[in-house]
């Protein structure tokens, strides 16, 4: 179906991206073709490394009261067939596979205090992470550290810009598709993360807001009100979503068991506008921006192969008279491969863009 075929995008681009890496030869050409990221921002506390979390099927981030997430979190997520999931630290050995998740929480744990260490201080180094798993989409995320209001302890002064600084750092970019997380129980009118959106994307064209603890709300016809975008109007859309509770967390109740409950909950509250909401929605609904991002940039991509295509032409031939036989050969496979990556890329897009992409 449509989701699974948007999964097969992905190593498409990961493979022209490879290619073009391997052929390139002066600084002047770009080395990769930008893939979308998934950027959280909202205020500390209100379920970003949770919707992450489920998002990811794993639990393993950090996660709690007060400022917990104090570097950027980048994970690319890897889809595979099947199997146990498990991961890689970029700042450890690859061969280093971690499967227990309990560990991978305490590798960023510690990783976290190495980088911004033992006060409440964040840092703008990030810790890269690679997870391969059966539950996951193809996507790229990034948590980041919480938006602060007023500086507690001993942080520094500047904590308030310094965040902001950090989190503009990453939705500035317009490759970049920002998650506004609003909690559910709170005023979303006059809300920070969607405030802050804004500034990078003002016609909101990458920017979709995350109604949390939706469990905590007191009046569901007011959450409804919020959903259907009569409260604040999102071209992309509002998604609400339960994610696990402190006790859900401190008693290990499992994904699997928190995305039920959740849709069991929304069912209750909501009626049939529950169809639309929870995280499962949420992963599908990223996944179709995801694509409509890809489809945006598929004319300079083509234009981009084709020129390299034309411009490595001329130097075969030049090259050719050199003797250098096996290099042309080897590059000459290497452009063909381009080339049909960019035709089979382009009719699967084709063929989507038609029938499927509303
Ligand atoms: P972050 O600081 O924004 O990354 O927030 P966390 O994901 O660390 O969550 C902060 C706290 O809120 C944790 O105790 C979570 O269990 C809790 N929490 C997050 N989302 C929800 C939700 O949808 N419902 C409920 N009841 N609790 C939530
Ligand atoms: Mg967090």
């Amino acid at each position: 179906d449509l989701d699974n075929r948007m999964e097969g995008l992905i190593p498409i681009f990961d493979k022209i991206q490879d290619i073009l890496e391997r052929t390139r030869h002066s600084d002047k050409e770009p080395a990769e073709i930008q893939l979308p990221q998934i950027v959280v921002i909202g205020s500390q506390s209100i379920g970003k490394s949770s919707v992450l979390e489920s998002l990811v099927g794993q639990s393993f981030l950090p996660r709690g009261q007060g400022l917990v997430t104090r570097t950027p979190i980048i994970l690319r997520m890897i889809h595979t067939s099947g199997g146990k999931p498990w991961c890689e630290f970029h700042h450890i050995d690859e061969d280093k596979k971690f499967t227990d998740f309990k560990v991978v929480e305490q590798e960023i744990v510690s990783r976290t205090a190495e980088l911004a260490g033992n006060n409440l201080g964040i840092v703008s180094d990030s810790i890269k992470i690679t997870i391969y798993s059966p539950n996951v989409l193809n996507l790229t995320v990034v948590d980041l550290p919480g938006i602060v209001q007023v500086p507690s302890g001993d942080q520094p002064e500047d904590i308030a810009e310094k965040v902001k600084e950090l989190i503009l750092q990453y939705i500035s970019s317009e490759n970049a598709i920002i998650l506004a997380v609003c909690p559910g129980n709170l005023d979303v009118v006059n809300n920070e993360s969607i405030k802050i959106a804004r500034l990078v994307d003002p016609f909101q064209e990458r920017t979709i807001v995350v109604l949390t603890k939706v469990d905590k709300a007191e009046d569901f016809a007011i959450v409804a009100d919020i959903l259907n975008g009569n409260v604040i109007p999102m071209k992309l859309g509002i998604i609400g979503v339960v994610n696990r509770s402190q006790e859900d967390i401190l008693s290990n109740k499992p994904i699997s068991e928190v995305l039920r409950s959740e849709k069991e909950f929304l069912k209750e509250k909501l009626g049939t506008l529950a169809d639309k909401h929870g995280i499962t929605n949420l992963g599908k609904k990223l996944n179709r921006i995801l694509l409509q991002r890809i489809l945006a940039n598929i004319s300079g991509l083509s234009t981009r192969i084709r020129s390299l295509v034309t411009a490595n032409e001329a130097e075969l031939k030049t090259l050719g008279q050199d003797g250098e036989i096996s290099k042309v050969e080897k590059k000459r496979i290497l452009f063909s491969i381009i080339d049909k990556f960019s035709k089979q890329y382009k009719a699967q897009i084709d063929g989507m863009s038609r029938s499927e992409i509303k």
